[in-house]
């Protein structure tokens, strides 16, 4: 039988251990120096985690790799899509190379659960969809993607926005999007039952950006909650964002996360600095992913492809300081990310570690740090990535062939 042995590392910061893989399984975790014959990867005591799941990127409007560029976006949902529009075929490479390249070097950072959004519009049309459809073919021994037709001008506002929308479903999106239901569109019943019809035409899930602000964001949640039940999408969408839900008393809060659980609501987040109530979420089990969103583009100057990295800025925008939370955040990371994915459960609670036991799949990262919360703190450049039991990156770079 071939195996691989990853070599002296510590899973989530453990005992050191060798993880004996079959195929792409995690087969047995035996302690370190087994001699277990098979391909070595050395682990050199690095700490083992599950690969980085970033369920929140916008791929299709990426200019990482590109020189800096100023800033040109003025506040507001609809001026920023503007200047958008205004300025993205302008850029210095094809819209197929930024998708591909940002996309090989978050696989090379440790990431290998992807959902990322490709805008459909009536400018676009189903360009940023071809583009973002590139780059996940051109990785697809590396990264499981699913991509979100996403209407970033609304539904309602030009003429033939949701034509578009359904044209991008038939041709290879997964999961449907929609935004701002309220502030955007300003006529939320329309919206939400234009992307429900379309997720239940096209058997897709559905992924929501909810912007607005406390009780504008409540409106729009219900909303999303009454739909959800009616067509019996237990487990089929996500709230993306939600910061002004953050703001909610806690009451009002807490009854709307009653409804989340009971329907499987799942959440998305950025790390902004009003953060959803991280330790919350995890007290009522709702399925939490972190993403990079825009990555130095037209919309944001943020983002380094680096999950880890985005796992710090979480720590710090929540204020956490103890290791458990630290840790949860990496948790959250990770396989709360596959959770909002489809491909693992829910995080049972913020002590819960899980991804690296037998059977589990060989979707792995290995990260230099005296422990997991260090780790995070330090997001060394050591790492090394697994994707389906194979060595994908290794040292920030990808194995192989540049892609
Ligand atoms: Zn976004």
């Amino acid at each position: 039988m071939s195996q691989t042995i990853l070599a002296d590392v510590r899973p989530w910061g453990g005992a050191p251990s060798d993880v004996v893989l079959d195929g792409d399984r995690i087969d047995r975790i035996l302690p370190a120096g087994s001699g277990e014959p098979g391909a070595r990867v050395g682990g050199r005591g690095r700490i083992l985690l599950p690969s980085f799941s970033d369920v929140h990127v916008h791929l299709d409007s990426t200019r990482i790799g590109l020189p800096f560029r100023p800033h040109t976006g003025s506040p507001g949902v609809w001026n920023m899509m503007l200047n958008d529009r205004d300025n993205w075929r302008g850029a210095e490479e094809s819209l197929a190379w930024r998708t591909t390249e940002t996309l090989g070097r978050m696989i090379a950072r440790g990431t290998t659960t992807v959902r990322t959004y490709a805008q459909v519009d009536v400018d676009a049309g189903l360009e940023k969809l071809d583009a973002v459809l590139a780059a996940k073919e051109t990785h697809a021994g590396r990264a499981e993607v699913q991509i979100m037709a996403f209407p970033q001008a609304g539904l309602l506002r030009e003429d033939g926005s949701a034509e578009v929308l359904d044209r991008a479903m038939a041709n290879g999106a997964d999961v449907v999007g929609g935004i701002d239901p309220c502030a955007l569109d300003r006529d939320p019943v329309r919206h939400l039952d234009i992307v429900f019809g379309l997720a239940e035409k096209h058997g897709a899930q559905i992924d929501i950006h909810l912007h607005e602000p406390d009780q504008l964001a409540r409106f729009s949640a219900e909303l999303i909650v009454e739909r959800t039940r009616a067509l019996d999408m237990r487990g089929r969408v996500t709230v993306s964002h939600g910061y002004g839900l953050g703001r909610l008393p806690e009451g009002e809060l807490r009854a709307l996360l009653e409804q989340f659980r009971e329907l499987d609501i799942a959440m998305a987040t950025v790390a902004p600095p009003t953060p959803l109530p991280t330790l919350l979420l995890a007290e009522y089990g709702i399925r939490l992913g972190l993403g990079e969103d825009g990555q130095r583009d037209y919309w944001s100057p943020y983002g380094n492809c680096d999950m880890l990295d985005r796992a710090w800025q979480m720590a710090f925008t929540n204020g956490f300081r103890h290791d458990r939370d630290i840790e949860h955040v990496a948790a959250v990371a990770t396989m709360g990310g596959r959770s909002v994915f489809g491909s693992a459960p829910a995080l049972a609670g913020a002590d819960d570690r899980p991804g690296l036991a037998s059977g589990d799949p060989a979707d792995l990262v290995l990260v230099p740090g005296d422990t997991v919360a260090a780790a995070v703190m330090d997001r060394g450049a050591d790492r090394t990535v697994l994707f389906r039991g194979a060595v994908v990156a290794d040292g920030l770079a990808l194995a192989g062939a540049a892609a």
